[in-house]
């Protein structure tokens, strides 16, 4: 019982306080965002994003966190004060917002007006820098920023300077006569202007320029020209922003061969269907590689239904002398309910392990377990028959998904082995695919969709119909495959092995084939 003495009741907590992190989120190449800025969407609850930040790199939020587009994006175009309020009402509100600005918050990123904002409602807050499109422009072509022999210091100049009554902002005598290289960024519709004004200043027409558009992103475009027709060369190739726009004699530089335009997947968007948690590893193999991906999660995966089946199999695992794991989710969900029981893996003393392939062996591996047995190929028919001389008379555990083929059962069973099979994890199909990846699929703006399980293939299939006839279908596998062909979409490629690289480097041989095949 509460006993009254005679002070005043304990004031109530004060509410939670949330934090706003600002962060640069580079100039598109998802790989390009700093840990810190990984850390911070990591715990965000709240993430605001500006037209110009890849969504791949949101996926390192929690699938939970609210997601706000910010301008450029169809029915999204909030003004300065409007973002202002969002992320001090959010963070008033105890939450922790991530304010995604494109490459570097504090390089033409309007971020003062969102800390004064900040400072005056007593929200703590933190700046993340990250790269800016100049220095992704150098790294991307190949053009240096500063180089010994002609240039020995950078400019960052904004095209859309604010004019003010006293005049323009920028003096264009001085940038003529900057000693160095001069990268203008929001110069594109300006061009006429800024390039006029500084060859009248005394700046050579001559002087080289690169316009680098879209820079690290798949769809990177370089033009090179002058200063005294930049402009004339905006017009005629009809370059929208976003772009760079470098000026000076290191443009000369540029190396006729780049690493950046000679990735096998430039210029492919190539869209991951697989379970969130699952899809990191293929992205970042199609990214290395020079594509750029969007993801669909086609099926979700989360504990089954009823986990007592699992229980009373942890409680006997010693009897069992084969324990046969069909995917990696099924070896995670299995292995973490004994580890959440109390066990751990002295359980498994004794039993022999089967995974089907070397993803789900890898899976194994994490919880420092190897497998006894993977076969050659990644199938249930391969498993089976690998397994078969071994099952006679045994005793052997089926680790399996909610859904799933019946073939490994049936053909140990076959063999004399006593099969018990239980469900350690439950697939359903997502039932709504992002407006954002419709559109692209819709516009054909995806090149690729990935497919690496017979349920994603009918999963998907459901999603997009015939829309999925707009991009090109890569399988997994034979088994993959051959749904996708019964349902009436069948393949582009195929992955061999039946891996995830197998699958990007079937993406790169197909593109290879293309290529070769086309005429001239
Ligand atoms: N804070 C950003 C700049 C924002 S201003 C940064 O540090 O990069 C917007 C301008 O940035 C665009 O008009 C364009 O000039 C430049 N920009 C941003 N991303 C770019 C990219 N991927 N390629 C070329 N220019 C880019």
């Amino acid at each position: 019982m509460a006993q009254h003495n005679g002070f005043c009741d304990p004031p109530t907590p004060p509410p939670p306080r949330g934090k706003v992190y600002l962060v640069g989120a580079g100039p598109g190449d998802p790989g390009l965002v700093t840990l810190r800025a990984l850390a911070c969407l990591r715990q965000a609850e709240v993430v605001l994003y500006d037209y110009l930040v890849n969504p791949a790199v949101l996926q390192h939020a929690p699938a939970t966190a609210e997601r706000i587009p910010l301008g450029h994006h169809p029915g999204a175009n909030l003004s300065q004060e409007e973002i202002c309020r969002r992320m001090v009402e959010a963070a008033q509100a105890g939450r922790v917002v991530v304010r995604l600005k494109g490459g570097d918050p504090s390089v033409f990123g309007r971020v003062t007006d969102e800390i004064a904002a900040l400072q005056q409602a007593g929200i703590p807050f933190e700046l993340v820098p990250g790269v800016t499109a100049a220095t992704a422009a150098a790294a991307y072509t190949g053009i240096p920023l500063t180089h010994a022999g002609c240039s020995s210091a950078v400019a960052l100049v904004t095209g859309q300077e604010r004019h003010a009554k006293a005049g323009p902002a920028l003096d264009y005598g001085a940038l003529a006569d900057f000693p160095g290289t001069v990268v203008v960024y929001m110069g594109v519709t300006s061009a006429p202007r800024w390039s006029q004004a500084m060859i009248q200043r005394g700046k050579p027409a001559d002087t080289p320029v690169a316009i680098v558009r879209r820079c690290s992103w798949t769809d990177q475009r370089v033009y090179q020209c002058t200063l005294g027709t930049v402009a004339e060369e905006i017009a005629r190739h009809g370059i929208r922003p976003p772009a760079v726009i470098i000026v000076g004699e290191v443009v000369r530089h540029a190396p006729p061969r780049w690493w950046f335009l000679e990735l096998p997947l430039l210029g492919q968007r190539i869209l991951i269907t697989r379970p969130r948690h699952q899809a990191q590893d293929l992205a970042d193999r199609l990214c290395a590689l020079g594509a750029e991906v969007m993801y669909q999660p086609a099926i979700e995966i989360g504990p089954p239904a009823d986990w007592g089946p699992v229980d009373r199999a942890l409680e006997r695992l010693g009897e069992y002398a084969w324990v046969v794991f069909s995917s990696a989710n099924g070896v995670a969900y299995f292995l973490d309910r004994l580890m959440g029981r109390g066990g751990d893996v002295r359980r498994l003393a004794g039993v022999k392990l089967a995974a089907i392939g070397p993803g789900t062996a890898e899976a194994l591996a994490h919880y420092h377990l190897r497998a006894d047995l993977v076969p050659d190929e990644f199938r249930a028919e391969s498993l089976a028959a690998a397994l078969v001389p071994h099952a006679a008379g045994q005793r052997c555990l089926l680790i399996r998904a909610s859904r799933g083929r019946e073939v490994l059962a049936e053909q140990l069973a076959a063999a004399g082995a006593h099969v018990e099979q239980v469900v350690a994890y439950r697939s359903t199909d997502v039932s709504e695919a992002s407006p954002e990846v419709s559109r692209a699929l819709g516009d054909g703006r995806l090149n690729w969709i990935t497919v690496t399980s017979s349920a994603i293939a009918s999963a998907l299939v459901r999603l997009f119909g015939d829309d999925l006839r707009r991009a090109r279908l890569a399988s997994i596998s034979p088994v993959t495959s051959e749904t996708l062909r019964r349902l009436g979409f069948p393949p582009a490629a195929e992955a061999n092995p039946y891996t995830m690289e197998g699958l990007a480097a079937a993406i790169v041989g197909a593109g290879r084939a293309a290529q070769e095949a086309a005429p001239g």
